[in-house]
């Protein structure tokens, strides 16, 4: 849940102005986390692969 830079207040993530103050909210406001967080999972994946073809498979031996 994203908060209102001014008032502090909670606000959705459709907004574009905040309901309790009427500030005009900045686009994609309460989405930052997720965007950050995306790029990270999608390197951690790649990088699992990497190992997985990179080290010897002999795992189960
Ligand atoms: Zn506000």
């Amino acid at each position: 849940m994203a908060k209102c830079h001014h008032c502090g207040r909670e606000v959705k993530a459709e907004d574009t102005v905040c309901a309790s103050c009427g500030i005009p909210l900045p686009p994609h406001h309460a989405d930052k986390r997720r965007r950050t967080f995306i790029p990270w999972f999608i390197a951690l994946v790649i990088f699992c692969f990497v190992m997985m073809w990179w080290l010897p498979p002999n795992w189960t031996s």
